[in-house]
């Protein structure tokens, strides 16, 4: 199939380099020329594994190009929009403004029965909104929203073989229409078993953000248990580990620490709220700002530990901070709470060498005043204390008697659990995890 992919960012880009390595035709555009110049130079602006091997193979076939020029989509069959819907300015709602500009700059170049499928995470009711923009246009042109549920640093595969597909199609005649050229789309995952859910536009919308919020409320929940614990000298991660072997629960996203972050669930959860208080529904998801004020307080008390674990003050200490993207795998720190210790403990004095394996360069354009090293035990050398921030592979490997050789004190705050306190005490540490004894 002939398909267009609106906004190039994490979820396009991704989109466009997956659909075109299953056999489509793809052109990619964005508004940005300098992503659209590394994209189509075979080189991911981001970090994706496994992202950068499908753009150049794609590329490679003829499949798959892109461009800033937005009529190079008039021969596509679907449209997919994926432009950002970030936190709007000064409030929590989601800011609509590039789904709007995307679809605008998409009518001219619509052709009767060609399919506009939303991916971008948008407020229940968008949709509905859109389909109408098309019709008084008179475009032709049919609407369906087809959430997506890719995960950072697994996108590739998530996009290629996702878990579930939703399609929120139209009640009218276009329905059959929409449907069928979904399904061409997504041939190859069908073939393979997926499941489809069927369904109208409100409900693809709201599957979404309650998929989000549910996630989110997962995390809070540990994490208040890991409150809980630690005024009682409970340990958390034996609690996790103990609900978790109930199969109506699940140990997944049961790991107290730092609490979420990135470009999806904070936003997200705030975003429904907001539409939800429009709605008049503001108490049916009330309990998301609580969940929101669990997560923002576990940051606060990792940078609380460690001055503490300081004597109570980093002034000119040296902590080096191990983790500055929201989750391992990906460079990506928008909201991240690994920055936002860096950031904090930075302001209250400490002379912090952050590093990442892959965010720093993201970490130096939106904190230019940190410390920062590329080299994990440049980063460890002489510090009065560690912060483990990110779950990156090569931190949780960390040998600890090689890295107390390394660092003036051997204080660790592990702010992601993930490391064996007693093996790391063994070799001398003052090791405090969140919520563990
Ligand atoms: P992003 O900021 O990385 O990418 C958005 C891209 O859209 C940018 O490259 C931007 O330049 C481009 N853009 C903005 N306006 C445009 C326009 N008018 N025309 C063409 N391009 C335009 O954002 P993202 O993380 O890829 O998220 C995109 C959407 O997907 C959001 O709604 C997000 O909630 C949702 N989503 C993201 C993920 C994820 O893991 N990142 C997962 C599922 C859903």
């Amino acid at each position: 199939m002939r398909l267009s992919v609106i906004g190039c960012g994490y979820l396009g880009a991704v989109h466009a380099a997956a659909m075109a390595q299953l056999g489509h035709d793809v052109v990619g555009i964005d508004v940005d020329g300098a992503k659209v110049a590394a994209l189509s130079a075979g080189s991911a602006p981001f970090f994706e594994p496994g992202l950068a091997d499908i753009l150049r193979a794609s590329i490679g076939s003829g499949r798959l190009r892109f461009s800033t020029d937005i009529a190079l989509v008039a021969d596509a069959e679907v449209h997919f929009v994926a432009v950002g819907t970030p936190q709007a300015r000064g409030g929590g709602a989601a800011d609509l403004t590039y789904v709007d500009a995307a679809i605008e700059s998409l009518l001219p170049h619509l052709k009767a029965g060609s399919l506009v499928a939303g991916k971008s995470t948008v407020p229940v009711g968008t949709a509905a909104r859109l389909a109408e923009r098309l019709q008084t246009a008179g475009t032709g042109a049919i609407l369906a929203w087809n959430p997506e549920f890719l995960r950072e640093g697994y996108a590739v595969q998530d996009t290629i073989s996702p878990d579930r597909l939703v399609y929120g199609l139209p009640a009218d005649d276009g329905r059959e229409h929409a449907k069928a050229a979904l399904d061409t789309v997504y041939a190859s995952a069908l073939a393979s078993g997926t499941p489809v859910v069927e369904t109208d536009y409100a409900t693809a919308e709201l599957v979404k953000v309650a998929a989000n919020a549910f996630l989110a409320t997962k995390i809070s929940f540990i994490n208040a248990m890991a409150e809980i614990a630690e005024v009682t000298d409970a340990d958390v991660t034996a609690l996790a580990d103990a609900i978790g072997h109930d199969t109506r629960i699940g140990r997944r996203f049961l790991n107290a620490g730092i609490g979420f972050g990135g470009g999806c669930l904070p936003k997200d959860i705030r975003a429904f709220t907001a539409r939800a208080e429009e709605l008049g529904r503001g108490e049916s998801v009330a309990f998301l700002k609580e969940i929101d004020a669990i997560n923002m307080r576990r940051r606060q008390r990792a940078v609380d530990l460690v001055v503490d674990a300081l004597g109570g003050s980093v002034y000119r200490k040296k902590v080096a901070v191990l983790g500055l993207a929201f989750k391992p795998d990906s460079d990506d720190v928008r909201d991240s709470p690994a920055l936002d210790v860096a950031v904090q403990l930075n302001g209250l004095g400490a002379r912090v060498i952050a590093t990442d394996p892959a965010a720093i360069p993201n970490s130096i354009r939106l904190h230019p005043q940190l410390g920062f090293a590329t080299d994990t035990m440049d980063a460890l050398h002489e510090a009065d204390a560690v912060v483990l921030v990110t779950e990156w592979r090569e931190y949780r490997d960390l040998d600890p008697v090689v890295t107390a050789a390394l660092v003036r004190d051997p204080v660790i705050i592990d702010g992601r659990n993930v490391l064996d306190p007693a093996v790391w005490r063994a070799a001398g540490w003052r090791y405090t995890g969140m919520g563990r004894p």
